[in-house]
């Protein structure tokens, strides 16, 4: 028995002279019903044949390839040219692939128990932000946010319960702020929120928000009446300052915040230049 995974076609001046049963499982149909088709007409956004060659004689093209029935996939395509008239085409679906790709991606980005980001993938969206900050001029800060007497929680309520303030937490605050900020797991239960196109005076505003919506809700694993708070520490991002220097200045800011009583925001005292 031949098992294969890849649709072959015989192409004839750019059509499809013939195929192996496999093209037809792939796009849904007969492959029958395919033949004298120009062999674009089975991608999404491929106009003319020429924009596959010449990479793609050596080379594996990634395409979307579309069905009959206008669903589609990702699918690899090669092409061998055979002579004047006739090209061998192979064609692969890896959509499953890329979704395994995608899926890898995401973890190797997030922290597990929350599904906020991770120290790694904070440190690269922060260099992207810092940059476009830079380019559009505009200010950006950053806040170091450490939830209050949280040894307590796990004390008292169990390590169990801790996890899950920790995962309702992180749920509301990604649901609370705006598309572009930027909210991490710093580790433990410290976060990271970067927050562009934002000034002091408005971070100070945002997080005093927050700490407000924290404090009206109740958790799972909590006692009804038990609320949570948290303190952070807020600093502006000069426009070249490394993120260990900002995430100096915010620390700072946060053991302010601690020692002046916990539950509030306070702001580094570095001048913005
Ligand atoms: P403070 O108000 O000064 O911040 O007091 P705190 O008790 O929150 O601070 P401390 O740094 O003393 O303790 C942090 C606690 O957070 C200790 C640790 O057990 C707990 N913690 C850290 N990571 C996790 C976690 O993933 N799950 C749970 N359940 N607890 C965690
Ligand atoms: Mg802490
Ligand atoms: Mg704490």
């Amino acid at each position: 028995m031949h098992i294969s995974s890849a649709a072959t076609l015989l192409l004839r001046d750019g059509r499809i002279a013939d195929s192996n049963n496999k093209l037809g499982e792939l796009f849904g149909c007969h492959s029958e019903t395919l033949r004298g088709l120009p062999f674009q007409q089975l991608f999404l956004h491929l106009d003319d044949k020429a924009q596959m060659l010449p990479e793609s004689e050596e080379l594996p093209r990634n395409l979307v390839a579309q069905r009959p029935d206008q669903s589609t996939f990702q699918s690899e395509v090669m092409l061998k040219r055979l002579d004047d008239h006739h090209e061998l085409a192979e064609i692969r679906d890896i959509s499953r692939q890329k979704a395994m790709e995608a899926k890898l991606e995401q973890l190797a980005q997030t922290d597990p128990l929350t599904g906020a980001l991770n120290r790694r993938a904070f440190a690269e969206r922060f260099a992207q932000e810092q940059s476009l900050a830079r380019l559009q001029q505009q200010p950006m800060c950053l806040a170091v946010l450490d939830l209050d007497h949280f040894k307590q929680v796990n004390d008292t309520f169990g390590h169990g319960a801790g996890d899950e303030v920790l995962v309702q937490f992180s749920a509301l605050f990604r649901q609370l702020v705006r598309n572009r900020d930027v909210f991490a797991r710093f580790g433990g239960e410290e976060f990271l929120l970067l927050l562009p196109d934002c000034s002091p005076t408005e971070a100070i505003g945002l997080l005093n928000r927050l700490r407000s919506a924290l404090q009206e809700q109740a958790l799972n694993g909590l006692p009804p009446d038990h609320r949570l708070t948290f303190s952070a520490g807020v600093a502006a991002c000069l426009p070249l300052q490394p993120l260990d220097e900002v995430l100096k200045a915010t620390d700072a800011a946060l053991y302010r915040a601690k020692r002046n009583g916990r539950n509030r925001i306070e702001e580094a005292d570095y001048q913005v230049s």
